[in-house]
């Protein structure tokens, strides 16, 4: 089976969050079938305003991971999950305080469009906090769907 590269969007916002990143990526490099190639920096963010609603949420630190990984689409998904409820994430409503989300931002080329899963993550072009991480490791890559690199979708965010 081929390998593809693949990145992933480390988020938390409660606890030591230092620490919830730190297992997160520990446990991506147990998972058979990944193989952790590079970490970004963690950059620190507030909530999403839309998102964190009336009640104010406390900072996120996000990370992006790069990964060759064997493994389906969904299988990714299932590992993933696993962790973060691992870590102690409690599924509450959307958006809300955790300890750890992982969002599979991009799975190489593959468009996945399922009730499950989403790839490229639907929102990835409007975050920074996911494309500034990934251009820090691969500026040059292009989005499958609108075939922009990672640095020109920063710069129209940052313009
Ligand atoms: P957002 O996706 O806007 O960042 P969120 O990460 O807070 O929101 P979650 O509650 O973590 O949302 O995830 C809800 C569901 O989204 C997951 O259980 C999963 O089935 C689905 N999902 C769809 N696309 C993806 C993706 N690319 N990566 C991870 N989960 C996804
Ligand atoms: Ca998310
Ligand atoms: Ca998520």
């Amino acid at each position: 089976m081929t390998a593809e590269i693949v990145y992933l969007a480390l988020g938390s916002n409660l606890g030591d969050r230092q620490a919830h990143l730190d297992s997160a990526v520990s446990a991506l490099r147990e998972i058979r079938g990944l193989e952790v190639l590079r970490v970004s920096r963690v950059v620190e963010t507030p909530a999403l305003l839309a998102h964190a609603g009336a009640s104010a949420q406390p900072l996120y630190l996000n990370q992006v991971v790069e990964a060759s990984c064997s493994l389906e689409p969904d299988g990714l998904l299932s590992a993933v999950r696993a962790i973060e409820a691992n870590e102690g994430r409690v599924r509450r409503e959307r958006w809300s305080s955790r300890t750890l989300d992982i969002d599979i931002v991009l799975f190489g080329e593959r468009i996945v469009d399922t009730p499950e899963l989403t790839v490229p993550h639907p929102e990835m072009t409007r975050r920074a906090f996911v494309l500034g991480p990934l251009r820090e490791l691969s500026p040059a890559l292009r989005h499958p769907v609108n075939g922009l690199s990672i640095e020109a979708l920063w710069r129209a965010l940052s313009a």
